[in-house]
């Protein structure tokens, strides 16, 4: 899972970056609401940590163009002051679900997958498709042989955004985006080698290309 962190408060990005990357999300830092607004519309997220009190633009500000924008990206907002009134201002004003400042770590992750959950319309842990079934807890992969296997994080965040999007044709440059950390080397080449490790444990024709413009899971 992507994630755009916008958040100017230094102290609280480098106690949130090391703890979320952990948890398997791959995060995207911004400090400040002009290129946070820029940034999730220039590029795909599965979810966005937004902080109300933004230098250069609000965040507030920032979810309202959003949302004008028709972007429908799950957004938790964070609020400095547990105020109700900054919580119903954000809600209002397309937010998801927010959390006061200060807060727990896992309280945040809680928040933060149960509206991922929502959005992508799975209720547990796993994710199945044709026969397949990944295990997000354990990461793990069992085929519809029932032959299960060890990923490795590489393999397994690819795989959990194939399943979280099978009818949709993904680029090789989307799924490299969604897959590695921002320090590490984006080449997109490599994917083949990945999918094509996939297609090792699902069966060769579970992982569609569609030359020139990604992959597929679906026949629809
Ligand atoms: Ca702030």
């Amino acid at each position: 899972m992507r994630l755009l962190l916008a958040e100017d408060d230094l102290a609280l990005v480098e106690y949130l970056k090391p703890r979320l990357k952990s948890s398997d999300f791959v995060v995207e830092w911004v400090d400040n609401g002009v290129d946070a607004e820029f940034l999730a519309l220039e590029e795909s997220f599965d979810g966005i940590i937004l902080d109300l009190g933004l230098p250069q633009k609000p965040g507030l500000e920032v979810l309202r163009s959003w949302r004008a924008k028709n972007l429908d990206t799950p957004v938790l907002i964070l609020t400095a002051r547990d105020s109700w009134q900054d919580r119903v201002d954000g809600l209002k004003a397309g937010a998801d679900d927010y959390l006061g400042k200060p807060f727990h770590f896992e309280e945040l992750t809680a928040r933060l997958e149960a509206i991922l959950r929502r959005r992508f319309g799975h209720s547990d842990n796993r994710l199945e498709y044709d026969g397949a079934v990944l295990d997000i807890d354990n990461q793990t992969v069992t085929s519809a042989q029932g032959v299960k296997t060890q990923l490795t994080a590489i393999e397994f965040r690819l795989l959990r955004y194939l399943m979280l999007n099978p009818h949709k044709i993904i680029s090789k440059t989307e799924l490299s985006e969604h897959i590695y950390e921002e320090d590490q080397l984006k080449d997109s080449n490599v994917i083949e080698v990945y999918i094509n490790r996939l297609r090792s444990l699902l069966g060769k024709s579970w992982i569609r290309t569609f030359r020139g413009q990604g992959y597929r899971l679906s026949d629809q």
